[in-house]
């Protein structure tokens, strides 16, 4: 039997957070969006853990009073047993941001109908039970999907474009062989879920636990249920083979007994769910855009849990998805270009939370085993120098957060710490230079204004999409070190910053820079672009985009 064929503008495939942050911000646009998810919510999953920057999306997509009313704990930090000594340590979400100084612990089965309600409250027509089974295409383009819905009946529909957003399963890149394996982290998780379970101590009693162990690490999540989820991440060989010996509860039951710390804590507790089973291998999919399709979050790119960024990273990727998808169905010449800065953004992204994670399996020094040995020899592979590590990791800015964190409590490779410290001192020596220039002392000009700056040559202004309301709009951004498409930023800057970097040219003082700046301007916007010119100059010196300042 054949449902009628359907013919919304954009299918979805998928509705964990990724497929419902994207077909929500869709609809809300107007477009018709026709999601089709595979199983019946609640369903389980994985990925209780989620970080502060996943907290601006969702007071975006509107579901704060109901994340509040569903009850879930909230997280301020890590404890973790890792690195120099086996003692644990915390750190917390507010050492970096004062904005966002928490997110949530949340039970996924209840997060995701959350946010799958919310994606039909929003106009989405969501079919649940339907199984996306087939991609269709016409000279390349993708056209549409068919799918069996769980009666057996099934459907299709033909769309402007199809958004993949089915997870791990990731229906379009293993269609179109797209999936790129990341040799460094092949690993295999167990987890399971526990009642009773004691908790951290005040003040950390709803963190996340992680404790490295001989065989790898563990997590263990508190949830608003007064369940605990605890899983362990080993190499996947190891994990295998162990799980064929024992079992599956017999493999965690043994892996538990050797990390002390978890067992104390699920010493008198009861498993309530599970165990389960789950493939850690790191991927990307390239291109993530094609001619008539976007993938978006585990269908685009999956990174080891360490960092629990994995929401995150569905949640912005969906405001991106839906951005680009926008921006696509307009038909206009920026669709094309929007789709490699979306690619770029996502993989910047990826790599951020890949090197980040890189960084602490080679710098725990806490456990000797073979797990930890071949991760340690595997990141002091020549593909990963130091200097290379530290630019995905930190992007040349100072160290914040896990970055800091990887310094302090393990033990970074060498080279990696050489440049921060080296970025550092050079950055403090620079803030204090241009400080000193600002002074305005005896009634003098500040120095600032003879002074002649140079740009780095490897910066540049480049017209490029970048992310507006709701879609991609040209803007100007100020790239370096190659641009987003190597290892290098690039950073969406405002029409003056563009202007002011494209009057640099080594030879122009900043006094006459500024004096075509403010142009026909009266008074009082004149003193305006003035101090946002100074304020320009300034992060553009520290952060190297400016090399010289002659005269000073
Ligand atoms: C061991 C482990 C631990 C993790 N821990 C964390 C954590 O603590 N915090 C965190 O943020 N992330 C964590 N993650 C990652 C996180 O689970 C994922 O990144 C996140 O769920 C991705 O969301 P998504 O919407 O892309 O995919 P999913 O949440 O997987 O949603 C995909 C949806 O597509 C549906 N689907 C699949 N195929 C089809 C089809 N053919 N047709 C229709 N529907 C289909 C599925 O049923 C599913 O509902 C962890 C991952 C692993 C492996």
């Amino acid at each position: 039997m054949t449902q009628l064929d359907q013919t919304p503008d954009v299918v979805v495939i998928g509705g964990g957070p990724a497929g419902s942050t994207t077909a929500t911000m869709l609809a809300r646009k107007g477009v018709r969006v026709l999601l089709l998810e595979r199983d019946r919510f609640p369903r389980h999953h994985v990925g209780e853990s989620l970080l502060p920057a996943s907290m601006p999306v969702l007071e975006e997509l509107g579901v704060m009073p109901a994340m509040e009313k569903a009850g879930f704990l909230p997280k301020y930090g890590a404890t973790m047993v890792w690195g120099k000594d086996s003692t644990p340590w915390s750190w917390y979400f507010r050492e970096t941001s004062r904005q966002y100084p928490s997110s949530f612990q949340v039970s996924r089965p209840e997060f995701d109908q959350l946010l799958l309600e919310n994606s039909r409250a929003n106009g989405v027509d969501v079919r649940e039970g339907c199984r996306v089974v087939e991609i269709h295409s016409n000279g390349g383009k993708t056209t549409g999907v068919g799918y069996v819905s769980d009666d057996g009946t099934a459907g299709s529909a033909h769309c402007s474009l199809v958004v993949d957003a089915s997870g791990q399963g990731g229906i379009l890149g293993r269609t179109l062989n797209l999936r790129r394996y990341d040799p460094f982290f092949q690993n295999l998780a167990v987890y399971a879920y526990f009642e009773g379970a004691q908790r951290l101590p005040q003040p950390d009693e709803t963190n996340i636990f992680i404790e490295s162990y001989s065989n790898g690490w563990f997590w263990n999540i508190p949830l608003h249920t007064g369940q605990t989820g605890v899983g362990v991440v080993v190499d996947s060989k190891t994990g295998q083979q162990g799980i064929q010996e024992f079992g599956l509860e017999g493999f965690l039951t043994r892996q538990i007994s050797q990390a002390p710390h978890t067992a104390e804590m699920l010493r008198n507790a009861r498993l309530t769910e599970g165990p389960f089973v789950v493939k850690d291998w790191s991927y990307t999919c390239e291109p993530m855009v094609g001619d008539g399709h976007i993938l978006v979050g585990d269908a685009a790119c999956f990174v080891d849990p360490l960092f629990s960024s994995g929401v995150h990273l569905a949640l912005m990727g969906g405001v991106m998805a839906a951005a680009l998808a926008a921006t696509t169905l307009k038909g206009s010449d920026i669709a094309k270009p929007a789709g490699r800065v979306y690619e770029e953004l996502y993989l910047q992204e990826y790599r951020h939370f890949r090197e980040m994670a890189r960084l602490f399996y080679t710098s725990n020094l806490n456990a000797d085993s073979y797990f930890w040995e071949a991760r340690r020899l595997l990141g002091g592979d020549e593909t990963f120098s130091p200097r290379h590590a530290f630019i995905q990791a930190v992007a040349g800015q100072p160290p914040r957060g896990y970055e800091r964190v990887v310094l302090e409590q393990g033990q970074a490779p060498e080279g990696f710490s050489h440049s921060v410290k080296a970025v550092e001192d050079e950055r403090a020596f620079r803030r204090a230079k241009l400080e000193a220039a600002l002074d305005q002392t005896d009634g003098k000009e500040p120095a600032i204004y003879q002074a002649v700056p140079c740009l780095s040559p490897e910066v540049s202004i480049e017209r490029q999409p970048v992310l507006g309301e709701g879609e991609f709009v040209w803007g100007q951004v100020i790239t370096s070190g190659g641009g987003s498409s190597g290892n290098g930023q690039s950073t969406p800057c405002s029409p003056l910053v563009a202007m002011l970097v494209s009057q640099i040219d080594g030879v122009t003082p900043v006094a006459d820079l500024l004096a075509g700046l403010v142009q026909g301007r009266d008074e009082n916007q004149a003193a305006q672009i003035a101090q946002s010119v100074l304020t320009a100059l300034q992060i553009l010196y520290v952060d190297g985009s400016i090399e010289e300042m002659k005269g000073l």
